[in-house]
């Protein structure tokens, strides 16, 4: 036996490995398991290139509680360590990469911001372990096995010991204040954690598995068999060639992350790049719906088979966060702040990466098969009009995919929809004016006047759409929108001069005061209009810039305020409809009042604003009229 110091500058650094990881500590397990699936590699590596003549056997991670010793031990079958590769490789590597790193954590004195998922390796155990030992047998023709112990200070213990089987078994002796990780709850929950994609089985207790077989009376019986509990898939869809997979598979593997989620997802991207950086994974698009923030986050970040975070903000550009999948990178940074994230080269290349390549599929989907394209197009819209609107090269690109839909369910690429409207809604500054609806059956009345006079409509009914029409109207040329009830349709597209009108100026002053005396909403503006004899009467309009605003606000554009404000309505009278003439000649006021009162109740009525009891005393005056 041999007892030594560590030779490290910190006296003691265990307090301080404690006090850093403090919310952290439970990632001491997948460090562990780590090294143990690395040490079965190096393995394989030997005895595929022939240094390793040796039986590989059965190379499965073990881990096992002993509530009764209160130990848990992690075994592996890899290529374990002589006497001297422990006190190089635990002794001097870890105990210094440990020390450098909490160095590095105070020098960055952001307590907050460290992911500290890497780097602090092996010593990690000492953030639940008050003792660690570690039995290591290796691989290499008559080693003596040796057995290394520390009680969390820099004092160790190295001596010889009777193991058999090459490879290493690391035991805690878990500390008084970790108690928890006795729970085989507890460390099944981080197994199916960290470990669930790991390249070697990792085997924790048993399960119980029910089968049916035949008795002696050829009858069926249950049967129960106690079997090792396998805890992860060791060969995930990301790490196959896309060549070896099918559609359902992606599908199956898809079911195997999000065992909660139901709904399939509508199309997929498998990542695999090994230049500049490497990166692998499997990006799926969910439908995305109205309330999207639900289905965020949901990207799982690995390193090498090794699961990080589920939080891959920074990492990927916002719009990404609504789909899901496993991204699989060594080189992300990963013991570092958010803030340096975002800054750091091989980030923004591999964010700039997995932009492209989404805008690459479907870019391609829609040119293979339009049609199903268009059948998808509902349920990725959100997600490529966000993408647009915050991405400046993302919207380069899609542009030649995103499409438009018009009330009557027609899908239009942007090109497609100027040439189809060009000649009938080019106003007279020469402007393409793009008309949307909001509510179908709200804006029914308006939406037919609007096809009666062969203009288009647009479907614009999503909380993001007014965002997404400002960014259309300023990113392409001479184009603008305008809804279809925020003006008379007459005015929707101004194409030439007005019509001569039929009263005064005199008239219509009087008319005017007439008419808003009998109005009991002071919210209407009234004005009036020179249209011609065959319009609607009374026209109720929601003009397009205050509305829009109202609208863009509602989702969150910076103006929160504006969502209380009351909505403005204009009230346009035409002053050349053949009532409106009789109105203002005729001598009795009292006619005049229920004449008014009629039109207004049905410019309201046609925009689905009579309600309750003005709706009621509307249907008795008709009655009375009659
Ligand atoms: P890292 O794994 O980042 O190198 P660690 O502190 O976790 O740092 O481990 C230090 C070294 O100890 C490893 O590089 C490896 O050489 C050795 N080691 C740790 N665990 C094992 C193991 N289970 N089997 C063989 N060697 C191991």
């Amino acid at each position: 036996m041999r007892k030594g110091k560590i030779n490290v500058q910190t006296e003691n650094i265990f307090p301080i490995i404690k006090k850093f990881l403090y919310s952290d500590h439970e990632i001491f397990l997948r460090e562990l398991v780590s090294n143990a699936v690395d040490a079965t590699q190096k393995l394989k590596t030997l005895s595929s290139i022939g240094d390793f003549k040796g039986e590989m056997g059965n190379i499965r991670i073990e881990i096992k509680l002993d509530t009764n010793a209160k130990t848990l031990t992690i075994s592996d079958k890899g290529i374990g360590m002589t006497a001297d590769e422990v006190e190089k490789y635990i002794n001097q590597i870890a105990f210094s990469s440990a020390e450098e790193w909490i160095d590095k954590v105070k020098a960055a004195g952001e307590k907050n911001g460290i992911i500290g998922h890497f780097g602090l390796g092996f010593y990690s155990s000492f953030m639940v372990a008050k003792k660690v030992e570690i039995h290591t047998l290796s691989w290499q023709e008559g080693a003596q096995a040796v057995k290394w112990e520390c009680e969390g200070n820099p004092e160790f213990e190295i001596s010889e010991i009777d193991k058999k089987e090459r490879g290493t078994d690391v035991v805690l002796h878990i500390a008084d204040d970790s108690l928890e990780f006795l729970e085989e709850s507890r460390i099944l929950g981080l197994l199916k954690k960290y470990c669930k994609f790991l390249p070697v089985e990792i085997e924790f207790g048993t399960e119980t598995e029910y089968n049916t077989e035949k008795d002696e009376k050829g009858e069926d019986k249950e049967v129960k068999t106690e079997k090792p509990r396998i805890i992860n898939n060791t060969k995930p869809a990301w790490t196959l060639k896309p060549a070896d997979l099918k559609e359902d598979d992606y599908k199956s593997f898809y079911r195997e992350l999000y065992p909660m989620t139901f709904e399939e997802p509508l199309f997929n991207i498998h990542l695999n790049v090994d230049y500049p950086f490497t990166l692998t994974g499997i990006l799926y698009f969910p439908k995305v719906k109205h309330n999207f923030e639900v289905q965020r986050d949901k990207i799982q970040l690995y390193c090498n088979q090794v699961f990080v975070t589920d939080s891959v903000e920074g990492i990927v550009p916002d719009f990404l966060t609504l789909l899901h999948g496993v991204l699989d990178s060594p080189d992300i940074p990963l013991n570092v702040s958010r803030s340096f994230l975002q800054s750091d080269g091989n980030v923004k290349k591999i964010s700039g990466h997995i932009t492209k390549k989404v805008a690459d599929k479907l870019e391609e989907l829609f040119k293979a098969n339009r049609e199903d394209f268009e059948k998808k197009w509902d349920d990725i819209k959100v997600f490529i009009q966000y993408g647009m609107i915050s991405e400046e090269k993302f919207k380069e690109r899609a542009r030649k995919f995103c499409l438009l839909k018009n009330v009557d369910g027609k899908y239009f690429t942007f090109e497609e929809y100027a040439n189809h409207i060009k000649t009938q809604q080019t106003d007279k500054d020469n402007k393409v004016i793009h008309i949307y609806s909001t509510q179908k059956e709200e804006q029914h009345s308006f939406i037919e006047a609007a096809k009666e006079r062969g203009y288009d409509v647009l479907l614009m009914e999503t909380p993001i759409d007014p965002h997404f029409i400002n960014m259309l109207e300023s990113t392409l040329e001479n184009v603008s929108f305008v809804r279809v009830d925020a003006d008379v349709v007459e005015k929707l597209i101004k194409k030439e001069d007005e019509l001569p009108s039929k009263l005064t100026e005199d008239q219509k002053n009087k008319l005017k005061e007439l008419i808003e005396k009998q109005m009991e909403d002071k919210g209407f503006q009234v004005t009036f209009e020179n249209l011609s004899e065959g319009d609607q009467p009374m026209i109720i309009t929601q003009p397009e810039f205050m509305r829009r605003m109202k609208d863009m606000s509602a989702l969150g554009g910076g103006m929160g305020y504006m969502g209380s404000m009351p909505d403005t309505y204009n009230l346009v009278v035409n002053a050349n409809h053949p009532v409106i003439g009789r109105i203002s000649d005729d001598q009795d006021e009292e006619a005049k009042g229920r004449l008014i009162s009629q039109l207004v109740d049905l410019a309201m009525l046609s925009k689905n604003l009579l309600k309750g009891e003005k709706l009621t005393s509307f249907i008795k005056r008709s009655v009375e009229l009659i």
